[in-house]
């Protein structure tokens, strides 16, 4: 069975605007969307659909939180700039409230994710030299195969997807991949005298929501430190209460020594992402070294608070851990012979489509689309499943049901 795909002529027309003037550099669902309220969102025609893909996991608090609005308001009509030339009276608050939340010595503020990852970068590589002890220019990060830290052309360097890296070289060197998930891997790389940092998502989001083995996470984490090496934890999309914890980490209470946050950090708002770690590492870099003309901006750091606020006083993380669980059971009562496998924590999570047609899981998606519920697929035949974290228990009983009904066009 084929989907069949109901667009209108409205829908139609924002499409060709964006065919037409904008770079073809995404894929997209081909649905126009105007409005957001927590787990929902609507097209251009009024249809309401389920967000399962929250801006890939940027809008966790849930799409145009009252309380974050709020604050995004009253700080815009204030004070919105003022680059780091000056001084805000926000970004003091600010660095107080992250660096206790987390339990850091002090914060380093930036815009998008791989900007944080580009920070975190520099930061290994300064403690190597100047703390370290590397000789200069040979520090080397050691990263994971099947890693997706961002868009760059220093983190498209060491990235597996050759999408990602295919006439973008010469690339940057100073990175090693390893195979995800080993910790043999890891030990052996770690060998290297001049390894610096280890650079890993807990759980591989891109990729297809891959989930490390229990343990493997403690077990990296005490390698790097037995090496004197920095684990670099990338939980620009685990973190936040997402996978039923405030940082993933925490499922193996590992304390990254660098942490890089994004995405929800500001509840889908703007770009705020931060990079977190002790002095040690960070009094490295120095006035002039590193910064961004909008990193740490008054309007970020108000809205970033209070997006800090709303996960914890919402207890999002425990309600991510119970609503995942419902939804994993719920999906794999279903015993569809079209999902080899269903898998996740907290509320990331994925299902792995198993069909002879490799466009199953675009269709499925479109059906999903039609049937009032938007995801994406990942990597062919992968489905990110990653609702807001204020769903509730009927909506995902609901959800799931969609899912059963479209998967009927994979028959
Ligand atoms: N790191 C991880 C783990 C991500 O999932 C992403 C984005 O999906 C990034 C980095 C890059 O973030 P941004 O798109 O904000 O640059």
């Amino acid at each position: 069975m084929q989907s069949t795909i109901t667009m209108s002529a409205l829908t139609q027309q924002y499409l060709e605007l964006e065919e037409k003037y904008g770079a073809h550099n995404y894929h997209p669902l081909p649905v126009v969307l105007n409005r957001g309220e927590g787990v929902f969102v609507w097209d251009v025609d009024g249809k309401r659909y389920y967000d399962f893909l929250s801006g890939y996991s940027a809008v966790n608090q849930g799409h145009c939180h009252p309380k974050i609005v709020k604050a995004f308001i009253e700080q815009a009509q204030q004070l919105t700039l003022t680059s780091r030339a000056f001084h805000s009276d926000q970004l003091g608050t600010y660095t107080k409230y992250i660096t206790n939340y987390f339990g850091y010595d002090k914060v380093l503020p930036m815009n998008t994710g791989v900007e944080a990852v580009e920070t975190a970068i520099k930061l290994c590589r300064k403690w190597a030299y100047e703390v370290k002890g590397i000789e200069e220019g040979k520090a080397a990060i050691i990263v994971c195969e099947g890693n997706f830290h961002g868009r760059t052309t220093s983190v498209i360097s060491f990235s597996s997807d050759p999408s990602a890296r295919k006439n973008f070289g010469p690339y940057m060197p100073g990175f090693t991949a390893i195979p995800y998930n080993d910790a043999a891997a890891l030990a052996k790389a770690l060998e290297n005298k001049n390894v610096a940092g280890f650079l890993v998502e807990p759980i591989q989001g891109e990729a297809g929501v891959l989930v490390p083995d229990d343990g493997y996470l403690a077990k990296a984490k005490s390698l790097c430190e037995a090496a004197n090496v920095l684990f670099i934890g990338d939980e620009i999309q685990t973190g936040l209460a997402r996978t039923g914890k405030m940082l993933a980490c925490d499922h193996e209470n590992v304390r990254p020594d660098i942490l890089i946050l994004g995405k929800a950090l500001s509840g889908g708002m703007m770009p705020v992402s931060a990079v977190l770690c002790d002095d040690e590492i960070m009094m490295t870099i120095k006035p002039g070294e590193h910064g961004s003309t909008y990193g740490g901006n008054p309007l970020a750091c108000k809205v970033a608070i209070t997006a800090l606020e709303v996960l914890k006083d919402e207890k999002m993380a425990a309600h991510a851990e119970t609503m995942g669980e419902l939804l994993r059971s719920e999906l794999r009562a279903l015993n569809s012979k079209h999902i080899a496998l269903v898998r996740g924590k907290g509320l990331l999570n994925a299902i792995v489509i198993d069909h002879t047609d490799k466009e199953a899981a675009w269709d499925l998606c479109l059906q999903l689309k039609e049937n009032g519920l938007l995801a994406k697929p990942t990597h062919g035949d992968k489905i990110r499943f990653a609702p807001p974290l204020v769903i509730t228990k009927e909506q995902v009983l609901e959800c799931v049901e969609i899912i059963h009904k479209s998967l009927a066009v994979l028959d």
